[in-house]
Order: structure tokens, then C-alpha cells, then sequence
């Protein structure tokens, strides 16, 4: 195993449980070669963790042990996937859905590795080049735990070029139907996990879609970024009286509209198209509507993208902030990692100046517990959102 010794001075956060090394941090390798587990020890030479090792990677090390008398082997792996099962057995989710993320990568303690639940089917995704090797070992802990019917592989573009990875999308075991029916809070949904966008299913937002239920009788919602109709079918659940999905993916509208008719609800209004443009349209046009979720896709990737993101955000805050009956209400979310909770607010702040609309935050939104926020690693806390009285 090669051994790899950090800075001086550049080792705190590791002590402290953070999962993160960046390249700049390391000192010197020592038989390290990419893709390996790694022992990172402090510039004098102390044990502090094992990590999984990516010279092409800016993250260059994911810690993820902290005993040093541990063995990163196939007994590791199941005890790190048994504890993340006995989490979610303890949050109790199955009593509100058979959809749910059973695994989430550095929150869980096995960085790179997310294994979301569709009822008896399983997608995994594959983030860190080193979790390549283990992925057979990580099929047979799965198979013998779960069940599964079928598992597939799916691999994010993003990392599978930032990592170098080998591994493509594919069925790696059993069969996976074209569609899965599952169910959310007493709402159907059909996901089509090869086709569809992330895993299938935005699992993240589950929590906040149902506490839209309570802000929509008899109102006019407006669903922005409404993908395969998460906010949209809660609504008409809480007895909206009209629901308009706006989303530029056809294929997501096309999704909504089954979802829409599985329920027997009624269709909404469907707005196929950029949204950054179609809220300046309907602004023009000057409707109103009592309720607004904005729940843009990634907005900043990297930090170049920062500035200009947070613009965006304040754009879209705005144009819905003019869009807005008196007293309305905006769900506005950022999924962005390096948008913070202040940065994002900062932005609806921008917004709220420039619409000439006074905002009050009823509540703070968070993705969904299945999806832990691990202290030692803020960068687990991905999605920010908020309630806003708009006056
Ligand atoms: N609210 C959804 C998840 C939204 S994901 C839910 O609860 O399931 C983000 C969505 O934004 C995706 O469906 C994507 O197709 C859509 N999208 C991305 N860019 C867009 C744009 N410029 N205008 C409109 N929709 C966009």
C-alpha cells in the first residue's frame, strides 16, 4: 500500500474527519499509484487515515477511514453499507416511499459510491476512480443484503471526466424494466432509470415536495424546472386550483403528463422551454400566479462558475418575484455545491431589491434525510432552499 504525507499545516481538516485532501496539500507519495487505497500520515510522520488515491483528480485524496487497524477489504465495505442500511432503517423512510438513497458516497463513509433505492431495483453511481476496483465487490455485498431484481450502473459525465473513468452506464445484474412505478407520500411516479436524468428520480426533494401540499389550496401554482412533476402532482394533491410545469426537457413534460394521468389528476399547463426566457414572457405578459417553486438544475459547477451563477439565481428569484400574486410564495432551492446557504440567500436578497418585493423566509429547506449532512463534511449539505412570504 503506498503511503502519501501531507504539508505541514495543511492537515487539520483531515484530522478532523473531513474526507477532502486537495493535490496542493500532499508533501510527497511514496509507492502511491492512482486508483490505490493510501495511507496519509501528518508531516511528522502520524497515521491519520486511509484514503482512496487520484493523481489526475484535484481532490486528490478521499479519506475514508480513520483506525488505522482496519483493512479497506470486502469486510470493510459491508460493515460501511450495513451502518448506512441501519441509518436509514432508523429515519424509517419505508413509511414514506419504496424510493430512497440507501448510500451517499463521502456522507456514508465509502467516497464515490451511490446506490439509490427504486423499489426491487438498485441504480448505482460510480464517482472516484478507485471504487472501480471494488465495484464487484460492492455488487455481491448488494445481492446478498437486498435482493435486488436488478441493479444498473449509471456514470455522471462530470466525474467520469474529471476521475478518468473506465465504467459506462449498463445493466450489471438481473433485468431493470423500461418503467418502475414508485410510490412518494401516497403520490405514483414512473421512472425510466436508464433514460431518465440523475438515477432516474430527483429523491433529493422528496420532503420539501409534500410541504408544498399546505401552501396550494385554491391557488394558482407555478412549477419551474418541474421535471417528471414532483412539485407539480403535490400540488394538485393539496388542492391547487391550476398548476402550470415549465421545463425545456420534452421528454421530462412527456413523463409528467403519465405521471399526471397514473394519479387521475388533471393535466396541468405545460411550458416547454427555457425557463430564464419563458418567466420574462410571462412577466411581459403580466400573469400572476400565488405559488412558485424554482428548482434549477447545477447552476455552478466549478468555482469559475461562481459569480455568474449566483446571477442567475438572482434572475430567475426575480422574474418569479414579479410574478407573484401580493402575499404569494416562492420554494426556491440552489443544488449548486458551492452556492452556500448565504450565498443563495444573498442572491433572493438581490432579487427581492431589484423586484421591489419585501421577502420574509418562512422556512429552510434541506434535501431529504436520506442523503445525510455529515458535519465533518459541509460539502454534504448540497441542497439549500427556501419558503418565502413574497409581500
Ligand atoms: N423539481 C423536480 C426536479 C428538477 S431537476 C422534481 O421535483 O423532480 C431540474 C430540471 O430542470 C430538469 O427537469 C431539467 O430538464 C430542467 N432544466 C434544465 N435547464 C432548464 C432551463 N434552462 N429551462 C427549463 N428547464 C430546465
Amino acid at each position: 500500500m503506498g503511503s502519501i504525507f501531507l504539508k505541514k499545516g495543511r492537515d487539520k481538516l483531515s484530522k478532523n474527519f473531513h474526507p477532502w485532501v486537495y493535490s496542493q496539500a500532499i508533501e510527497k507519495t511514496e509507492n502511491a499509484s492512482s486508483a490505490d487505497v493510501v495511507k496519509v500520515f501528518d508531516s511528522e510522520g502520524k497515521f491519520i487515515a486511509y484514503g482512496f488515491y487520484n493523481s489526475n483528480s484535484k481532490i486528490a485524496i478521499r479519506l475514508c477511514e480513520w483506525n488505522e487497524n482496519k483493512k479497506i477489504d470486502k469486510d470493510w465495505f459491508s460493515e460501511k453499507i450495513n451502518e448506512a442500511l441501519n441509518y436509514r432503517k432508523f429515519l424509517n423512510i419505508e413509511k414514506k416511499t419504496n424510493c430512497y438513497r440507501i448510500f451517499f458516497s463521502e456522507a456514508d463513509n465509502i467516497p464515490g459510491l451511490v446506490v439509490d433505492r427504486y423499489g426491487e431495483y438498485y441504480v448505482i453511481q460510480v464517482s472516484v476512480k478507485a471504487i472501480e476496483n471494488y465495484i464487484d465487490t460492492i455488487i455481491d455485498i448488494l445481492k446478498k443484503k437486498l435482493n435486488p431484481q436488478g441493479i444498473y450502473l449509471k456514470i455522471d459525465e462530470d466525474f467520469a471526466t474529471k476521475e478518468k473513468l473506465k465504467l459506462s452506464n449498463g445493466l450489471i445484474y438481473g433485468h431493470i424494466p423500461e418503467e418502475i412505478e414508485i410510490n412518494e407520500n401516497e403520490i405514483k411516479y414512473i421512472v425510466n432509470l436508464k433514460s431518465g436524468q440523475k438515477t432516474g428520480f430527483f429523491i433529493d426533494q422528496r420532503n420539501n415536495r409534500e410541504k408544498i401540499r399546505k401552501y396550494v389550496k385554491n391557488k394558482s401554482v407555478l412549477d419551474v424546472f418541474c421535471y417528471s412533476g414532483g412539485f407539480s402532482l403535490n400540488s394538485f394533491y393539496g388542492g391547487a386550483k391550476e398548476v402550470f410545469s415549465l421545463d425545456s426537457s420534452k421528454d421530462a413534460l412527456f413523463s409528467l403528463e403519465k405521471n399526471v394521468k397514473l394519479n387521475g389528476f388533471s393535466q396541468p399547463e405545460v411550458l416547454n422551454g427555457d425557463a430564464f426566457l419563458i418567466l420574462r414572457e410571462l412577466v411581459k405578459k403580466e400573469k400572476k400566479f400565488d405559488v412558485i417553486i424554482l428548482d434549477p438544475p447545477k447552476l455552478s459547477k466549478k468555482d469559475t462558475d461562481k459569480e455568474r451563477a449566483l446571477r442567475a439565481y438572482k434572475d430567475l428569484n426575480m422574474q418569479a418575484m414579479k410574478l407573484l400574486t401580493d402575499k404569494g410564495i416562492l420554494f426556491t432551492f440552489s443544488c449548486s455545491g458551492n452556492i452556500s446557504r448565504d450565498d443563495l440567500k444573498k442572491a433572493i436578497s438581490w432579487a427581492s431589491i431589484d423586484s421591489g418585493r419585501i421577502v420574509k423566509i418562512v422556512d429552510n429547506l434541506f434535501q431529504s434525510e436520506d442523503h445525510p449532512i455529515r458535519l465533518s463534511y459541509p460539502e454534504s449539505e448540497y441542497l439549500k432552499g427556501f419558503i418565502c412570504f413574497v409581500e
